[in-house]
This record gives structure tokens, sequence and C-alpha cells, in this order.
């Protein structure tokens, strides 16, 4: 039937500042259990904190893949955590996986969960990739931010176990947030340098009606400064408000640099800043290993 398909062509409002590959996205589960503050799917998605199972999942998976070709790209997930606490009982998210490495799916898996380092097993037999987003290593920040993502360090020594492993690892360095994470990514780089991390990608906050509420709740200090920057000097692109072009063009510079000091590939996204790009891709997906 139209419309229910659960893997879906990935198509970001049409954004002209994506540079993705063309690619499908799926998210195993609706909604979301990390909470974090700067979320943008909570914009369009009904209840977005109260994670979710999807009615009939493996069915309507298993189906999905029975009308696609082998080799698609897919990217997990762009909505949602692909492994939220509920995953390590549920273990959706690992079924999902099996059936992905038998239509030969190259999956390259978005999350903030160390519960990822569980299924080691099947991903290094795949055509797959890790990227982890990490924002701050402020233990006490990240309770703001993310009040109930795994913490950094745990988020960290998943990634430098992944990489041990031989699975290539990204780090997702977004969103960068003025006046509250835009120093951070000085130890954020030196340590993914650390674990092998082979692309880096970041953005600056581009706040939707939603979070931008729940930011000046919890930093209700900045408020002044953020309104600034945003709503009298920013821009609304599509439903997202942008700081003006050049304070965003500087900050990514400052974090390109960072990653060149380092030997970091590159990249932005949705920040129409290519000429900063050093990686083959902006989300990563060329790091997928084809294992076939
Ligand atoms: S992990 Fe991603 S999808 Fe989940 S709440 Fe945080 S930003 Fe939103």
């Amino acid at each position: 039937m139209a419309g229910t398909e659960l893997i879906r062509s990935f198509d970001p409002w049409r954004s002209r500042l994506c540079t993705c590959p063309p690619k499908y996205s799926f998210d195993p589960y609706t909604g979301c259990a990390h909470k974090c503050i700067y979320c943008y799917a909570s914009s369009y998605i009904r209840d977005f904190f109260n994670c979710r199972v999807k009615k009939n999942l493996i069915e309507r998976v298993r189906r999905d893949l029975s009308k696609l070709p082998r080799g698609i790209l897919i990217s997990m997930s762009n909505s949602s955590d692909p492994y939220p606490p509920t995953e390590s009982n549920l273990r959706l998210t690992r079924t999902c996986l099996e059936l992905f490495k038998k239509h030969g799916v190259r999956l390259l898996i978005i999350t903030k969960s160390d519960i990822v380092i569980r299924d080691i097993d099947l991903i290094k037999e795949m055509d797959a990739a890790v990227t982890m987003t990490v924002t701050t290593l402020n233990e006490e920040l990240a309770r703001k931010l993310e009040p109930d993502a795994p913490k950094p360090s745990r988020r960290i020594d998943a990634l430098k176990i992944l990489a041990e492993t031989r699975i290539n690892v990204g780090l997702r360095l977004d969103p960068i947030i003025p006046y509250i994470n835009d120093e951070d990514f000085h130890e954020i780089i030196r340590e993914a340098r650390y674990i092998g991390v082979k692309h880096l990608v970041s953005s600056t906050f581009k706040p939707r009606r939603d979070s931008w509420k729940r930011i000046l709740e919890v930093f209700p200090e900045i408020r002044e400064k953020l309104e600034e920057l945003y709503m009298k000097n920013g821009v609304k692109i599509g439903r997202s408000m942008y700081m003006p072009r050049d304070f965003r063009f500087r900050l990514m510079k400052k974090v390109a640099v960072e990653c060149r000091r380092y030997g970091i590939p590159f990249a932005t996204c949705r920040e129409g800043f290519r000429k900063l790009h050093t990686s083959l891709t902006c989300d990563g997906s060329h790091l997928i290993k084809i294992t076939r």
C-alpha cells in the first residue's frame, strides 16, 4: 500500500543545503527516548519523546526489502535513535540488521547509544559504518542538552571499541550552539583523533519553534544573545532558523581548521559550506566498507 513503507527515500524537505548522496532512510522506532532539547524531529513527529515500537516492524521491513534492489544505502536513523534503552530487551534493531545483512544493504548507523556495541558481531560482517553523535564531553552540560542519552564518556568508549574492532567510525559534532558548546569541539576532536575517527561532520543549531523554546527554558541566561543571533539577525530557511551566514561560516571554519590539524576529514551538514569539506561525503557513507 502506498505511503506505508518504512524504508524511504531520504529527502530532508528537499533542502537545497543538503549535500547527502542519494540514499534511503529508516527509523526502527518512532520517537526518541534521549530527549535532546535541541532535537528538530520533535517538530514534525507527534508525542516525540515517547519512544514507541512500530506496528509490524519486522514484517514491513521484510516487505520493503523484497521490493528494493540489493546494495542500497540506508541511513539509520535520521529522526530517532536506533538504539533506545528498550532495544536492549526488544532487539528489533538487531533483527533489522540481520535482514539488512541478508539483503546486502550498505548501512550507515547514526546513534548516541553505546548499545550499538552489542551488535558488533553483525556490523563487522556487513557493509556498514557507525557515526556517533557527541556534542560535548562535559557530563554536566550533556545532562542539560541530552538528558536521557548515554553519557558522552560511554559514547566515546563505544566508539573506541567499534574502532578497535576495525569498524569504520565517524563522529557527528552536531549541533554546535553558540554560547553553550561552541568551545567544546577542541577536546572532542582531540579525542576523535585518538580513537581513530575517520570522518567528522558538524553543523550549527538550527532551531524550530519547539527546540528554540526548550533551549531558552534551560539556558535563560543567554536568551538575549541568542535572540540577537537568530531572531534579529538570522534568517528562516524552510522551517528552521539559521544564524547569519558569516557567523556560521566562521564557526564551521574553526572546526574545519581543528580537524585539519588532527588529520580528520571534515564536512558540514545543511550549511551550504561545501568549500570547507575535505571528506568524501558529508554523512560519512563513504566509510562503509564493501565486504562482498
Ligand atoms: S538522539 Fe537524535 S532523534 Fe533522539 S532526541 Fe536526540 S537529537 Fe532527537
